[in-house]
């Protein structure tokens, strides 16, 4: 089975598989790169994430509307 490929751009919501402490899973984009700056929905955390960390641990990518 091929692995998906997401395409990551600003703005856009990432669904991770592990829940982030305050238990959202979903994180707003807001950069991307080597490393991705990652804004946590629930409650407004952000961090610095190595690219190939977000894309092993992405469930599913909404892309801005
Ligand atoms: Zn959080």
């Amino acid at each position: 089975m091929m692995k998906k490929e997401y395409q990551y751009e600003v703005g856009d919501i990432v669904t991770l598989k592990k829940p982030h402490p305050c238990g959202s899973k979903e994180w707003e984009i807001l950069r991307v790169g080597a490393d991705f700056r990652l804004k946590c929905i629930g409650c407004g955390h952000q961090i610095m994430i190595a690219r190939k960390i977000v894309e092993k641990n992405t469930k599913d990518l909404k892309k801005k509307a």
